[in-house]
C-alpha cells in the first residue's frame, strides 16, 4: 500500500537528518524522517562526546566548524522554538591542541585558523601548566598499547607547547540536540516517523521514487536522501549507488571511557578539551567532574570494522589502553578498577571527510561519512545538503559543475565538491577523528 507522498524522505533523525529537515524545511520542502529507532538522536548521535572543535587540517573543515560554532553560541536563535526538555547547552571551555612531530607543530591547522580569522593563542610549556598543572610534558610517541614493551618510556625531550582555541567546546547533551532541531523543523511542517525500518529504496528510470518500509508500505517522494549515520552504506546498497563512488564508508568500532578526573582539579569546571595526537588521546570534561577519553586512532589501535547491525558492545582492553595513555600525561590519573564508558561507531571514509552528495540515481543524495567528526557540523551539514539538494533538483550538474554554499555567519562560500563521493582521497587530511 503507498501511504501519502512528501518531497523528500530523509532517512536517520539523528543530528544530521534533523538538521537536513530543518534546512529543506525552512526552504518549503515537505519533508518526512524515517527512523528504526524511538527518537532522534537515539543512533550514533547519541554516544557523541559532542565536541565543537574551530579547528580541521583542511581549509574547508575549519570554515565549517567556526560557521558551525556560530551557530552553536546562539542555539535558540537558530531553533527559532522552545522545546518542552529544554535546549542543550553549549559549553565554552577552549580547547588545548598539543603540538607535536606528527602534526607538524599544527603548522597547517595554524594557516586555516589564521585566514579564518579564528581566535588562537600559541601557549608555551609554562602557560599549558599555568592552566593545567598536572600535565607531564614529555614526549612519549609514537602512541602505543600499554602492553607494548616501551610503553610509557620517554621518546626524546618535552613537547613544543600547544595551540589554544578560545572559542571551542562541548554540547553537553547530542540527544537532546537532535530533539530541539526535531522541534524546530516539525514548527516549519516538517513530519518525524519513528520505530519505522526502510528496507528498499525504489525507483523509476534513472530517479529514485520512494521508500519501502518494513511493514510492506511504500512511501513516495521526489528526493530521498540517505542520513543513515553507520547504517548509511547498507543504504547505499539498496539504492545501488556504490559503485559509482571513488570512496564509501565504514563502520568503525570506538570506545570512549568515562573516568574520575585528576585529583584536587575541578576538570568539570576549569577543564578544556584536550587534544593530544602525542599519546593518540583526546579528553573532555563530562558531567560529575569526570573526563571522557577517547582515541584518536594512532597506528597501533586496531582497525576494528564491523557489521553495524552486529557487533560486541561491551567494553574491552582498548578503554584501558586509552586510560593508560593519558595517564603518561597526566600522572596523578588514578586507572580505575572499574572501567565505564560507551562503545559506539564512526561511519568512516577512508579520508575521515563526510560525503555529503548527490549519487547516480537522480534525486537520491547522502549525508554519510561522518567520520566521527561531524556532530560540530551539523546544522552547517543541513544547510549544505539543502543547497546541494535545491541546486541539483534545480537542474544544476553538480558532478560538472560545483554547487557553492555560502557561511552566513563567517561570510565564505565553500565548494561542495570538497565533500563529493568521486574525490580522490584528500592527503590534506590528519587522517584520523580530527578530519
Ligand atoms: C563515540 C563517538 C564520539 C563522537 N564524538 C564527536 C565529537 O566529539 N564531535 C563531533 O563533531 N562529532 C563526534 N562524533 C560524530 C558525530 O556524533 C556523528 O557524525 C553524528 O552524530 C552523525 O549524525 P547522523 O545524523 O549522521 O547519524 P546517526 O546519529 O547515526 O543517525 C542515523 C539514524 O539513521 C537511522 N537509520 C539507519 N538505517 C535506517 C533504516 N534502514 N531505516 C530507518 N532508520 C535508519 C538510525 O536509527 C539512526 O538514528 C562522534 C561519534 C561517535 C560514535
Amino acid at each position: 500500500m503507498t501511504q501519502k507522498s512528501y518531497d523528500a524522505i530523509i532517512i536517520g533523525a539523528g543530528v544530521i537528518g534533523c538538521c537536513v529537515a530543518f534546512e529543506l524545511s525552512k526552504r518549503g520542502w515537505k519533508t518526512l524522517n524515517i527512523d528504526r529507532l524511538p527518537a532522534a538522536g537515539y543512533g550514533s548521535t547519541s554516544y557523541s562526546c559532542a565536541i565543537i572543535r574551530t579547528h580541521y587540517s583542511t581549509f574547508t573543515g575549519t570554515a565549517m566548524a567556526y560557521e558551525g560554532y556560530h551557530i552553536w553560541r546562539e542555539w535558540g536563535d537558530y531553533l527559532g522554538v522552545k522545546d518542552e526538555s529544554g535546549w542543550a547547552q553549549y559549553r565554552e571551555t577552549g580547547c588545548l591542541a598539543l603540538k607535536t612531530d606528527g602534526n607538524n607543530n599544527m603548522a597547517s591547522v595554524r594557516q586555516h585558523s589564521e585566514s579564518l580569522k579564528i581566535p588562537m593563542e600559541d601557549w608555551t610549556k609554562t602557560q599549558i601548566l599555568e592552566r593545567l598543572p598536572f600535565l607531564d610534558l614529555t614526549k612519549y610517541g609514537p602512541a602505543k598499547l600499554s602492553d607494548h614493551p616501551n610503553f610509557g618510556e620517554p621518546t626524546g625531550g618535552d613537547l613544543a607547547g600547544a595551540v589554544y582555541f578560545p572559542k571551542a567546546g562541548y554540547i553537553n547533551d547530542p540527544q537532546l540536540a537532535a530533539h530541539n532541531v526535531q522541534r524546530a523543523a516539525e514548527a516549519q511542517g516538517a513530519t518525524f516517523q519513528f520505530n519505522t525500518e526502510i528496507v528498499a529504496i525504489r525507483s523509476k528510470g534513472d530517479r529514485v521514487s520512494g521508500i519501502t518500509l518494513r511493514d510492506g508500505n511504500d512511501i513516495d517522494a521526489k528526493v530521498v536522501v540517505n542520513v543513515g549515520g553507520p547504517h548509511s552504506p547498507k543504504i547505499n546498497a539498496m539504492a545501488g549507488v556504490l559503485e559509482d563512488m571513488n570512496l564509501s564508508s565504514r563502520a568503525l568500532r570506538q570506545e570512549v571511557a568515562y573516568i574520575p578526573t585528576v585529583p584536587n582539579f575541578d576538570f568539570e569546571a576549569n577543564g578544556v578539551i584536550y587534544t593530544d595526537e602525542d599519546i593518540g588521546c583526546y579528553a573532555k570534561p563530562e558531567v560529575g567532574n569526570k573526563m571522557a577519553v577517547g582515541s584518536h586512532n594512532p597506528e597501533c589501535d586496531p582497525d576494528d570494522y564491523v557489521d553495524y547491525d552486529d557487533f560486541d558492545d561491551n567494553l574491552t582492553d582498548q578503554a584501558q589502553h586509552q586510560i593508560y595513555r593519558l595517564a603518561q600525561r597526566m600522572p596523578t590519573l588514578g586507572i580505575p578498577g572499574h572501567v565505564s564508558g560507551a562503545v559506539a561507531c564512526y561511519d568512516q571514509t577512508p579520508d575521515w571527510i563526510p560525503i555529503y552528495d548527490k549519487t547516480c540515481l537522480d534525486g537520491y543524495y547522502m549525508a554519510v561519512g561522518t567520520s566521527g567528526n561531524q556532530f560540530k557540523n551539523a546544522p552547517v551539514a543541513g544547510a549544505c545538503m539543502a543547497s546541494l539538494i535545491e541546486g541539483c533538483e534545480g537542474g544544476q550538474d553538480h558532478d560538472l559543475n560545483p554547487i557553492t554554499h555560502h557561511l552566513k555567519n563567517i561570510v565564505q562560500d565553500i565548494d561542495l565538491s570538497f565533500f563529493s563521493r568521486k574525490r580522490m582521497i584528500n592527503t590534506e587530511s590528519s587522517f584520523t577523528v580530527l578530519g
